[in-house]
């Protein structure tokens, strides 16, 4: 189903990396004109090489601590390393994307009178206090821990859209994204999705950190890009921020198993230490996505690994073995 009928002009950043590629195409089968940016420091060429002989694609090489003079009437900010492993290898430039990069890209909505979406982020809540997490709790975050770069950046990047929308009158949307897995991860990305899943392929033992009792709640990214979508072609007015995530929680160690499981490995599990400030738990209240623009995740957990597996594996299979990413701790 068409969210919209107008054809418009859109830009994505970090439209090279595992979110954003699933964006573009979705906005292309849409009928939008798409305009993909990315500086390909976590994401690659190959994730939107098959969108390059498209009419209505475009893709550009270009960093957005940087500013940026294109035509648009539409931005999804999504340019930022999402796996911890990836935005605390060079933590400077991860706060200078997450608030440059906004910066910039809320100027050129204001010159543009472009409509411009905030790929903001569950950690904004930092190691929550309540839970299930609604969007009115104002969060746990150390601000100068490991994961500050990420999380504080993330958290300035909301207060600057809400301020270029009060003092500009700027048509935001702010997404609190949580954790969303699926085909086009990197198999050194970092995260726990692929991480787990490349070594019960290589069958290797899997890296449970800590006791592996923390709790996440998978989304697969179909449903992500079109919650995202969704909340972009909603009604004007609604800025949110507005939590966007699958709430079925389970613990790490549940889906090392469901992993194992799927994969018909036999891994075993191996403890190594929880990283610094690592939330215990975590899970999207998404009652207001559901009012708001009518949106709910239709795609289980195994059913989304499933499809995950069958991706990595070809990888795999192209690429060799190559060791996954883990944290410093
Ligand atoms: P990703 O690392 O696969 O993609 C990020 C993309 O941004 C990459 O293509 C990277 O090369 C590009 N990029 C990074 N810095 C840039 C810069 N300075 N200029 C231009 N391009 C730059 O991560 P993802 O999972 O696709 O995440 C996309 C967005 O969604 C991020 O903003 C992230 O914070 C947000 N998000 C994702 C999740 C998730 O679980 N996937 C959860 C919360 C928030
Ligand atoms: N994790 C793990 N093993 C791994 C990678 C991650 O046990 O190889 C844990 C990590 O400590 C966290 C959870 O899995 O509790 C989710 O980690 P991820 O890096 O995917 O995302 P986060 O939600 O922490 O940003």
């Amino acid at each position: 189903m068409r969210v919209d009928s107008a054809q418009r002009r859109t830009l994505v950043t970090g439209g090279a990396g595992f979110l954003g590629s699933h964006l573009c195409e979705l906005l292309l089968a849409e009928g939008h004109d798409v305009l993909c940016v990315d500086n390909f420091s976590t994401g690659a060429r190959r994730n939107v090489e098959h969108l390059l002989g498209h009419p209505r694609f475009e893709l550009m090489s270009h960093d957005v601590t940087a500013p940026l003079h294109v035509e648009v009437d539409r931005i999804y900010n999504l340019a930022c390393p999402a796996s911890p492993v990836q935005y605390q290898r060079d933590p400077v430039q991860t706060t200078k994307t997450c608030v440059l990069g906004a910066l910039h890209m809320l100027d050129l909505a204001q010159r543009e009178r472009a409509r411009i979406l905030q790929a903001s982020t569950s950690e904004v809540y930092g190691d929550p206090g309540l839970h299930p997490q609604p969007e009115s709790y104002w969060g746990n975050v150390n601000p100068v821990g490991m994961r500050s770069c990420y999380d504080e950046g993330k958290r300035c990047a909301e207060s600057l859209f809400f301020d270029y929308h009060r003092q500009h009158r700027v048509d935001i949307r702010v997404a609190r994204i949580f954790n969303t897995y699926g085909p086009r991860m990197h198999p050194q990305d970092g995260r726990v999705v692929s991480n787990f899943i490349v070594q019960a392929l290589r069958g290797e033992p899997l890296t449970i950190y800590g006791k592996g009792l923390q709790t996440r709640s998978f989304c697969f990214v179909d449903d992500m890009v079109a919650g995202l979508h969704r909340f972009m072609e909603a009604a004007p007015g609604g800025t949110g921020p507005v939590n966007i995530g699958n709430p079925q929680e389970f613990t790490v160690r549940d889906l090392a198993q469901l992993v194992i499981e799927l994969t018909g490995s036999s891994s075993k599990l191996a403890f190594a230490p929880l990283p610094r400030d690592d939330p215990v738990q975590r899970r999207p209240e998404v009652s207001m996505a559901e009012q708001m623009f009518d949106w709910q995740p239709h795609v289980s957990l195994a059913e989304g690994l499933r499809r995950t597996i069958a991706h990595l594996d070809g990888l795999l299979s192209i690429d060799g073995s190559p060791q996954v990413a883990a944290t410093s701790g």
